[in-house]
């Protein structure tokens, strides 16, 4: 079967989304590989080195809605349709500052939510004319570290996903930004973990799961995925995988049934989203 798909990663001009790219431009030769960067320089340079004929760069910033809304806009008039989107841009932080876990959160948390979000139109239209449609959120197993942390009452609440919504995962977000606030009182007492990237990963692995059950009957598959503990710029590449591992790991998403969708998968083996 040929399959002429159109495919984007986020946050791909270095590390695993870059090898993510290289291996689906080898494994999908008749496909599309957009290779999403916020910097189009670096951008242009990985798609230059991977002088693949089926790599294009794609301008996007998770955190810029003017960014996104125009790379929708360009697949829309160059593909009209996006198959498979790789929400895998993300950041870690160094010191627990307000400002800087909030920066985390815009990228790992908000960011996923508004390229996702932005992007769907196009998967539906994918989905209405018979193609494969699907959403890979590169999460994390801090983040089901960062689950298994958290105070009962919070736990109770993130597991039941049948009665959370999106809006409702967006006010918990916030809850966590105001417990790092000494001076404020959240609502539940949040663990932290890894200054913030932990629950952000927490919270997308959640978000993940909200609309796969949202997107299940529309045959939109939504795929939580962990690369494993690799050696890239996010941890100064103290990793002890390679970016290729943790590529592979990821593009195992475009592998899982729509009767899987909202599961967590390592290395193609089903994770649990907390678990210590
Ligand atoms: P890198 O730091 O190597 O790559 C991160 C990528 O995200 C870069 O291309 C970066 O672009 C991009 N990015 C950052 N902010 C934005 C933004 N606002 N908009 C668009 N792109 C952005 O990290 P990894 O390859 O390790 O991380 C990839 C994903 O894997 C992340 O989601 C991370 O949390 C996850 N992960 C990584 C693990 C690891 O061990 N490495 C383990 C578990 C999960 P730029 O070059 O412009 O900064």
């Amino acid at each position: 079967v040929v399959d002429h798909q159109v495919i984007l990663v986020t946050g791909a001009n270095k590390g695993i989304g870059y090898k993510s790219v290289e291996l689906l431009s080898k494994s999908h030769p008749e496909s599309v590989i957009l290779l999403g960067a916020r910097d189009e320089n670096r951008g242009n340079e990985a798609v230059s080195k991977l002088s693949a004929n089926n790599v294009h760069f794609l301008q996007l910033d998770a955190t810029d809605s003017k960014s996104i809304d125009a790379a929708v806009q360009t697949v829309a008039d160059k593909y009209g349709k996006l198959n498979v989107l790789i929400n895998n841009a993300g950041i870690g932080s160094s010191s627990g500052g307000l400002e800087e876990v909030k920066k985390t959160f815009d990228v790992n948390y908000f960011g996923a939510q508004r390229v996702i979000g932005s992007f769907l139109p196009l998967l539906k239209k994918s989905r209405e004319a018979g193609e494969d449609a699907r959403v890979l959120i590169v999460s994390s197993e801090v983040g089901a570290w960062s689950h298994n942390l958290q105070p009962e009452d919070l736990q109770k609440v993130l597991d039941e996903v049948d009665n959370l919504s999106v809006q409702q995962l967006n006010d918990l977000s916030q809850d966590f930004l105001t417990s790092v606030q000494t001076d404020k009182k959240s609502m539940y007492d949040w663990k932290d973990l890894f200054n913030g990237y932990g629950p952000s990963k927490t919270l997308v692995s959640v978000y993940g799961r909200v609309i796969a059950r949202e997107l299940k009957g529309d045959g939109i598959v939504v795929v939580l995925l962990c690369p494993g503990y690799c050696a890239t710029d996010l941890n100064n590449n103290s990793g002890y995988r390679s970016a290729e591992q943790g590529a592979e790991s990821i593009n195992y998403g475009l592998k899982v049934k729509l009767a899987e969708t909202g599961g967590f998968f390592q290395d193609g083996h089903a994770q649990s989203i907390k678990s210590e």
